[in-house]
């Protein structure tokens, strides 16, 4: 059951509970593997659309920006996405009521596609930059050497201002 029609949310609320292999590319270049993500929630008829709310857990490895370590990542977030259909288009004032945690997508096609809620939730949880760790120091600029673990030989960078300063030789 990876795709719901809406139309079975009429009558009474609909839950779902999957494990979800994610589509190809979630998550762009950062993210190296995904192990199936967990998708559980309602579906529920309201007012001229649907609501779709439940909780999503995901883990998986992604590569530090800094130093292109893999390291796991892993999340549980809740979600609440309001479903209309496409004729009642977004206007200017129900844009600026839409709450940041209130989610709101027009369909022409009256379903719910699972892997794409999915999908599109563990890419909302994606930090912008993954880190291994905060304070991850990142590769060496000269040598690529990795400097979590331990400085390498090469001397610090000397900034190009420096240069003039130890080029002048003062006029004895
Ligand atoms: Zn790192
Ligand atoms: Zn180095």
């Amino acid at each position: 059951m990876l795709r719901i029609a809406l139309e079975l949310a009429d009558t009474e609320p609909v839950d779902f509970c999957q494990d979800l292999s994610l589509p190809e590319g979630v998550g762009g270049e950062d993210a190296v593997a995904w192990e199936p993500v967990h998708l559980t929630g309602r579906l529920r008829r309201s007012g001229s659309g649907y609501t779709v709310s439940g909780t999503v857990a995901a883990q998986g490895r992604l590569r530090c920006v800094r130093c292109l370590a893999e390291f796991v990542f892993s999340f549980e977030e809740r979600f609440f996405v309001q479903m209309l259909p496409l004729s009642l288009a977004p206007q200017e004032e129900e844009v600026q009521l839409t709450k940041k945690d209130l989610d709101v997508r027009f369909y022409t096609e009256p379903v719910l596609d699972l892997r794409e809620l999915a999908a599109e939730q563990v890419e909302l949880a994606l930090p912008v930059k993954p880190l291994c760790r905060e304070d991850c120091l990142g590769l060496c600029p000269r040598c690529g050497a990795d400097l979590n673990k331990g400085a390498c030989g090469c001397r610090p960078e000397v900034d190009e201002r420096w240069h003039k300063l130890l080029d002048f030789h003062p006029v004895s």
